[in-house]
Formats: structure tokens, sequence, C-alpha cells
């Protein structure tokens, strides 16, 4: 035991889970048109935690003409009248927190530690920035009357569902758009508690649908000949394929897709922060983080002591039990997704890196890896190309700053970096070289609303989050 003091795993009673779920169309849950169901689990134990209504192209059809219905009024509402109701939202999310982060815990996999402390407060925290905006949007940059765009179609993945919700619906609505949102199908959970949330606020009936269903739920959305602008945050696979969807319409199309980060080390770093640094990086969330420092380049000269210091800290972690606080490594969100995670790791050790995990303990039942650390990676094992999305990582070194550039920038994709060293010039420098969207500096994984965030490359286009996520929602006068 490393604590004689351990606190009591968070208790699942704080969530009423009904056992089952309709569609919120037009301010009501309703069932499917064809009356389909699936069923979410908790990837923890594999217990089915509710049975959600399945969307298709009907009920795509009936939320979009809800959400077309409810524009006019909506958009032509005062901005600081808009503000009252996302304010109100921001408030019941943070009534309702230890509810949300228990609810999310569940149907993810994720430690409560990071649903408590981080997936809520910025939920809670997106909803209140953006509420600010609403009431000032001739001052954003986007000129003197800004237009909404109209119906934004919204489809988000599993890794964060309330995040990933809270960073699309809260632009979409400060801006006066209407939203219909398909949340991914493994995570529906959280999207219909916050369509309740709506509801609770007194948002105008229509103005945020939610369809629950798969891809081709999604696809049939992207589709829908009424939705002015479709928001995407997936895979890079499904992105190109909604973007030749998009092509040759009038729609507007933001894409956040997948990355391959690189968390560069310098021999001057404050190395204990940098361990932090590349533990948080990647095992954050299981490594299921589009922006994880998947890839740590290290300095040859630091590369044993960095190395060291890392499986130490590594063999620290607790993995287990979401719901228990001390937990720190939680499940893998799917069985889809461990076989994935799985197959690269053997791919891994197949080219010849050396695999690397701490001892520890897998529950029996449900989707757990070991936290994982590759040595002896070369740039052309798939390892260190392809996105993992799981909790492994792949060691490569360098010599000279170029090289490390060089090295992190030699990915299809480009969305984060982290640079860790003591010299202020060379992180200016550093950070104007790498083909990233987001770079860090002595840190890595910090989010705020006010921050844009966004890719290179094949790591999608368009921002989300700070003033910039507003001008994805507006039509530039
Ligand atoms: P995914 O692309 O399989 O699914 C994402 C969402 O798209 C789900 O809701 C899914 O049902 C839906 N979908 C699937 N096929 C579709 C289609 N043909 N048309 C429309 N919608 C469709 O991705 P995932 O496995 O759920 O999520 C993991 C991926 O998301 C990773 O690649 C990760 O890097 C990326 N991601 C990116 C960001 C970012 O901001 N850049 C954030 C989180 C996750």
């Amino acid at each position: 035991k490393l604590f004689a003091y351990a606190p009591a795993p968070e208790s699942r009673a704080v969530v009423d889970i009904a056992p089952s779920y309709g569609l919120f169309v037009d301010g009501e849950f309703r069932e499917a048109a064809a009356g389909k169901v699936f069923k979410t689990l908790a990837p923890a134990s594999e217990e089915v935690l509710s049975e959600v209504a399945y969307g298709d192209a009907d009920d795509v059809d009936a939320a979009v003409r809800a959400a077309r219905g409810a524009f006019g009024a909506w958009s032509a509402l005062p901005g600081a009248e808009r503000a009252k109701y996302l304010f109100r939202i921001a408030r019941i999310i943070q009534e309702r927190s230890r509810e949300l982060a228990v609810l999310e815990t569940l149907d993810n996999g994720k430690p409560i530690r990071e649903t408590r402390d981080a997936d809520l407060p910025l939920v809670a925290a997106h909803f209140f920035y953006y509420a600010g905006w609403a009431d000032k949007l001739a001052y954003a940059g986007c000129g003197p009357e800004p237009r909404p765009l109209g119906v934004a179609a919204q489809v988000i993945p599993w890794n964060f569902p309330l995040l990933m919700l809270a960073w699309k619906v809260a632009p979409a609505l400060a801006t006066g758009n209407t939203v219909v949102l398909k949340p991914a199908e493994t995570t529906p959970l959280s999207a219909l508690f916050f369509a309740d949330i709506c509801r609770q606020a007194g948002l105008p009936k229509g103005v945020v649908n939610i369809v629950t269903g798969d891809g081709a739920t999604g696809a049939a959305l992207v589709a829908h000949p009424d939705v002015n602008k479709v928001a995407f945050t997936g895979s890079t696979v499904v992105g190109k394929e909604i973007a030749r969807t998009v092509a040759g319409t009038d729609k507007r199309l933001t894409l956040e897709l997948g990355g391959k980060g690189a968390n560069i080390v310098f021999e001057d770093a404050p190395l204990d922060q940098a361990v932090e640094g590349i533990v948080g990086g990647i095992f954050f969330n299981q490594g299921q983080v589009c922006c994880a420092g998947s890839r740590l380049l290290v300095q040859e000269s630091v590369q044993e002591e960095v190395l060291d210091a890392l499986k130490r800290r590594l063999s620290t972690l607790r993995v287990g039990d979401p719901l228990d606080k001390n937990t720190d490594v939680g499940a893998i969100n799917s069985a889809e997704q461990l076989a994935r995670i799985t197959e690269l790791a053997e791919a891994g050790e197949a080219e010849g890196a050396q695999r690397w995990s701490p001892p520890c303990e897998l529950p029996g039942e449900g989707y757990w890896f070991a936290p994982t650390v590759f040595t002896g990676v070369s740039q052309a094992h798939r390892i260190a190309r392809e996105e993992i999305f799981g909790p492994v990582l792949s060691v490569l070194t360098f010599r000279t700053p170029d090289e490390a550039v060089a090295k992190a920038n030699n990915t299809p994709y480009g969305l984060s970096a982290g640079i860790w060293t003591e010299k202020g010039s060379r992180i200016l420098k550093l950070a104007d070289q790498l083909r990233a969207g987001v770079v860090w500096a002595n840190t890595f994984n910090k989010f705020d609303p006010t921050s844009p965030f966004g890719g290179y490359k094949e790591s999608g286009y368009g921002r989300e989050g700070g003033r910039h996520g507003l001008e994805a929602y507006l039509e530039h006068a």
C-alpha cells in the first residue's frame, strides 16, 4: 500500500441511470422512428448501463427540421438574452457536476479524478466563456453584423464526450445557431443528460437536438441538405469521408482529427517536471487523447536518466476501478479500441522495439491495457507513425534541436507538441518550426476555453476554442 489513507470510491448512487433513453428532438425525448435501440456498456466491467434509441435518417430529418424551426426565433434573440441561457446551463452543469462526473466515468471508463477535476470544470468553463461572448460578437473581429450560419450538425467522439459537446454546442448557441448533435455510440449518456439540462434551463425547444446512433447516423446528419455547418471531431479516416460528402455543397466544415504529438525533452530541461509532463501527456485518459504526447523525443545525453525516472514514476501508477478516487489509469473505452491498441503494440514488438510495462494487475472483467513504453523505436516503425490512441509511449532520441524538429514534424499529423527546456529563445524558435496547432512549453495537455485548438495537415482544419471558435459559426459580413 502506497498510502495509509484511502478515500472511499465515488458512489455510483449519485447518478440515476434510466434503463432506456430516447432521442432528444424538439425539446422532448422520443423513441426512434423505427423503434431501434442499442446498448451502452461500462467498459470497466462490461455491465450494460442502459438501452439507447438508435437514430436513422428519418430521426435525423426530424431533428434537423426541429433545429430549423427554432433557428429564426433563437437567432433573433438579443445576444444578452442568449447569454442568459448559456449562463444558466453552465451553472446547472456545476450544480450537477458530481452526478455528471460519475456518469461519464461509468460510460467512458476514465478515472473519476479526471472527470471530476478536468472534464467537468472545463465543460462548465466553456459555457461560461461563450456566454460572455454572446452579446459582444460585433467585437469578435467578425465584422460589424456577424450572422449565424443556421443549423449546425455536430458529430463527436467518445474520448471526452461531454467536453467535446461543450466545445461545439457552446459557441454554436452563443452565435445564434441551432444544433443537432450526434454523440459517439459507446458514450451516448452524458449528451442525453445534457439534453435534460437544456430542458431544466428552459432552453427553447429545438435549439439543441441530440440524435444517438452510430456512424450511419452521423453520415445521414452530415449529408442532410438542410444543414448549414458541419463540425466533426474524430478519426482522420472518417474526417476525410465527411470532407468528400460536404464538398460541392454550401456547408461550412471544421475538422478536428487525429494526432501523433511529440514531447521533446532537452538536456537542460527541469527533468522531474518533464517526467511528470511525459506521464500526463500519454497516460491521461489512457492515452485516448487526440493531442496525446504519444512520442517522446529525448536528447541522447539524458536518455538514460529520463527513462530511469520515467519507469520509476510509472511503477507508482494505480491502474483499476475508475470510480476509485486513487486510480490514475482507468479502462479502455471499448473492445474495438483495445483490439487496435493490442495490434499496434504487437506490431511494435514484431518490428524490433523493446516493450516495457510496470508491474500491475489488470482487472479480470472489462477492457484494460497496462501502461506501456517502447524504447529503441525508429521513425519507420508503425508505433512511431500511426495514432495508437492508447496508453503506449514510443521513445525516440535526438542530438540537435534541428533533428528534434525534423523528427517531430515527420508525421502526417500536426496537432500538438511539447517542448521541455530552460531556454526561452529555444522555445520561441521551436514553437515556430513545429507544424502543430498547439505547442506547450514545460507543460502538456493544458486546456482553456480562451485558447484556440486545432490541427495542421491531417489533423484537420478550423479552430475551436477562444475567439477563433466563434468564427466557425458566423457568416463574415
Ligand atoms: P470515429 O471517427 O470513428 O468516430 C467519431 C464520431 O463519428 C462518432 O460519433 C461516430 O459515430 C461518427 N462517425 C463514424 N463514421 C461516420 C461517418 N461516416 N459519417 C459521420 N459520422 C461518422 O472516431 P473515434 O474512434 O470515435 O474517436 C477517436 C478519434 O478521434 C481519434 O483519431 C482522435 O485523435 C480523434 N479526436 C480528435 C480530437 C481533436 O480535437 N482533434 C479530439 C478527440 C478525438
